[in-house]
């Protein structure tokens, strides 16, 4: 039987750590990127296809030369506040990337889609509960708009023409492959744990905290970070998940607990023995004061847990990838911004 599955966005962060977990799993990923924000040396676990996402053409040949049975479909754009600024670009690349997957899905008779959705899909939250699958979805800014019209439209497809598809909505994705094989490097890079620990790895790298003030115990913005080696390995188990009637499932992907701002920046000043220095800076626009995960859904739906409980644990992992190895900036990088 068939084991390809094509990796859209397969060169990037999460991407390159799925390739690694279903090549150790025995499935064979087949890298779909056009390596604008993805790099090559990023892809060690199967063949890259050369290809931008919205060429329904290219993807079908790549699905069919390659005997693939399902996608996995993480190319897109990423980056909250560039999208509010860009909104033209995170419409066309990832509604009509999305588009695009789904008509080769079609094409080639591929049955399974896993697609990289946010917790950005519910926008600012009602109250401090944790959010649940049946929270309802406003997104605040483009970035979430257009992931959820693609999951949408994926629904949509699944219920007419009998595809399957999984959406998994990530928090805060972090954290770097325990051998270092794979990491995490954007260019620009606009993440904190990133940014942390360079401002403290190298004291002329500026880190500024985006407000004091919100409504939590310490004033600093609350996120769920979430290993991405557990991300990978939930894409895994997704793959293979009996769906009910709709064809179709959003699950979260997070710890399930929150940590702050200022609690990332001890940890990173733990793991690397020196205090990041930073300055305070005004709220960062479409920035909810709190995004927390229920994950109980993808732990009993996929028989997911995550093996990386504590944020500590998962900056000592960014922190030792980035003292040993970086991928540079891709050479085709375009700019956008
Ligand atoms: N953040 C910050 N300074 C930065 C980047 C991020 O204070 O330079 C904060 C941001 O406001 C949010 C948290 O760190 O509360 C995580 O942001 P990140 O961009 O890493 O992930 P996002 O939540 O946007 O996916």
């Amino acid at each position: 039987t068939s084991c390809g599955i094509l990796v859209t966005g397969g060169a990037g962060y999460i991407g390159s750590h799925t390739c690694k977990a279903l090549a150790q799993t025995g499935y064979a990923p087949v890298v779909y990127d056009d390596l604008s924000n993805g790099h090559e040396e990023a892809v060690l676990w199967g063949p890259l296809v050369r290809g931008d996402i919205r060429d329904t053409a290219r993807l079908t040949k790549a699905m069919a030369d390659h005997d693939v049975f399902g996608v996995i479909h993480f190319a897109g754009l990423i980056e909250v506040g560039q999208s509010v600024h860009r909104p033209d670009l995170y419409w066309d690349c990832n509604v009509n990337g999305v588009a695009a997957v789904l008509e080769a899905m079609r094409s080639a008779e591929v049955g399974r889609l896993i697609f990289s959705s946010t917790a950005a899909c519910y926008g600012t939250p009602p109250n401090d509960s944790p959010l649940s699958e049946d929270d309802s979805l406003n997104p605040i800014n483009p970035y979430g708009d257009s992931k959820l019209a693609g999951e949408r439209m994926i629904a949509a497809y699944c219920a007419a023409f009998g595809l399957t598809a999984v959406a998994l909505r990530y928090f805060n994705a972090s954290g770097v492959d325990a051998e270092g094989q794979v990491g995490e490097a954007h260019y620009p890079e606009t993440h904190l744990i990133p940014l942390a620990i360079e401002a403290a790895l190298d004291a002329t790298q500026p880190l500024t905290v985006f407000g004091d003030d919100f409504p939590t115990d310490d004033g600093f913005c609350i996120r769920d970070y979430v290993h991405v080696t557990d991300l990978a390995q939930a894409h895994v188990l997704a793959l293979e998940v009996e769906l009910g009637a709709s064809g179709f499932e959003a699950m979260n992907l997070g710890r399930g607990r929150g940590s702050s701002v200022m609690e990332v920046i001890d940890a990173v000043a733990k793991a690397c023995g020196r205090r990041p220095a930073y300055s305070l800076g005004p709220r960062r626009a479409g920035d909810p004061p709190m995004l927390v995960a229920e994950p109980s859904r993808a732990m009993a739906r996929l028989g997911w847990t995550p093996a990386f409980t504590d944020l500590q644990a998962i900056v000592d992992s960014a922190v030792a990838w980035r003292r040993h190895r970086r991928f540079g900036a891709p050479a085709s990088l375009k700019s956008v911004a």
